[in-house]
């Protein structure tokens, strides 16, 4: 039996770069995933994600959210192909986000042509421009962190699809091929899943809330700014549109979509309603049919935080998946290592739970 010192299951973006700080501290490291390793599957799939260095939602981020910023600029740096497409972020029409100036933010008019393809009522509220927003390519950010992880040591097995309930993991044993690998330590991060732990692996309060992110071929960014992404406040809807070039990327944002269906299910209906929403904001986009949809689900602690969640001295989960955390992770993934490493206890950034009851 070959011995480790954690095994990080699931490799997601906060796996993947919990794996690389966790082997770049000297440990060895053995990360296991289901998904194939070319393929980003769960939570971190689909094309972009948000960068943005300040979230008005969430203030208490911000310091995160400048560390994270820096990692992804140093990752971006090391790799030959583009990680990171710089962009500013647009907040159209939300009275809490336009009344906060945030970071070198300013507020925009009505009549700037950012907002030109915008529906009449939309862009009456104005807006504000947050130039410290960028959109990572989400595929191409998790294969740097699994590559950086692998670069410090780690030995990550794809195609694992590995039953947490079964006593052999929770032992910290675990069958990878024709290889049994012992590890001191076990990290769950499976994102989304973490709802099907047993009751014991997770923290008290996670649920979990399907989400769903659409790609659309489109003719023209209908007099949208293609270097800004655009975030809509109307009331209870919360919506993201990234107008791409011949293409846009959009979706619900923070609101659930719907509840009490299958995930199936509801990415039909959450599709067809966020398309409806998307031809009446941008008007010239009312012909837009054909869209692709990946579901997914956001996932949320009791608090609305991150949280490591120690069910045994040697098992930890760490739930990460809010409808926001893809920027903050290898920010996060630092933290974890500290926690998991150093047995550092929480900061306002990530809570870490007790023990729970086996
Ligand atoms: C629609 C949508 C839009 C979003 N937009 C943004 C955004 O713009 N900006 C932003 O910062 N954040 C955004 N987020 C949030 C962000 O994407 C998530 O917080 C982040 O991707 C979660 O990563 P994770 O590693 O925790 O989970 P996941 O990415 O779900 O990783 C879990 C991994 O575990 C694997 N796995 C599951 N079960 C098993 C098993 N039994 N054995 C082995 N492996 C297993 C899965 O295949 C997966 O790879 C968005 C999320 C969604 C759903």
């Amino acid at each position: 039996m070959d011995a480790c010192d954690v095994m990080v299951i699931g490799l997601g973006v906060h796996g993947s770069a919990a794996a690389a700080a966790l082997a770049r501290r000297g440990l060895r490291v053995v990360g296991c995933e289901c998904s194939p390793s070319d393929e980003v599957w769960g939570a971190s799939a689909g094309p972009w994600r948000m960068l943005r260095v300040t979230d008005p939602q969430r203030p208490q981020l911000r310091a995160l959210g400048r560390e994270a910023r820096h990692c992804w600029d140093a990752l971006a740096e090391r790799r030959a192909s583009p990680l990171i497409r710089a962009t500013a972020a647009v907040a159209v029409g939300a009275r809490s986000v336009v009344s906060e100036r945030v970071g070198r933010s300013s507020v925009i008019a009505p009549d700037d042509a950012r907002l030109a393809g915008l529906a009449p009522a939309v862009r009456a509220h104005g807006a504000v421009v947050d130039p410290d927003c960028a959109l990572l390519d989400a595929r191409a950010a998790v294969s740097a962190l699994r590559a950086d992880a692998v670069a410090a040591g780690a030995e990550l097995y794809f195609d694992q699809l590995v039953n947490l309930a079964e006593p052999a993991p929770a032992a910290g044993r675990l069958r990878l091929g024709d290889r049994e690998v012992r590890a001191d330590r076990i990290l769950v991060c499976l994102g989304a899943e973490v709802i099907e732990l047993p009751v014991w692996q997770r923290p008290a309060g996670v649920r979990t809330e399907p989400a769903i992110m659409q790609h659309a071929p489109v003719g023209s960014s209908a007099g949208l700014d293609t270097d800004c992404f655009y975030l809509l406040d109307r009331g209870t809807d919360r919506f993201c549109v990234i107008p791409l070039s011949g293409s846009v990327q959009f979706g619900h944002f923070t609101t659930p979509a719907a509840s009490g269906t299958g995930r199936a299910q509801l990415s039909r209906a959450a599709g067809r309603r966020d398309l409806t929403a998307l031809r009446d904001i941008v008007p010239g986009w009312r012909g837009l049919r054909e869209y692709s949809t990946a579901a997914s689900a956001y996932t949320f602690t009791a608090d609305g935080g991150f949280e490591i969640y120690r069910a045994t001295p040697t098992m930890a989960t760490l739930v990460a998946c809010s409808g926001v955390g893809f920027k903050y992770a290898p920010a996060l993934a630092e933290r974890v290592a500290a926690v998991l490493v150093d047995g550092r206890g929480s900061d306002d950034q990530l809570r870490v739970s007790g023990i729970g009851p086996r």
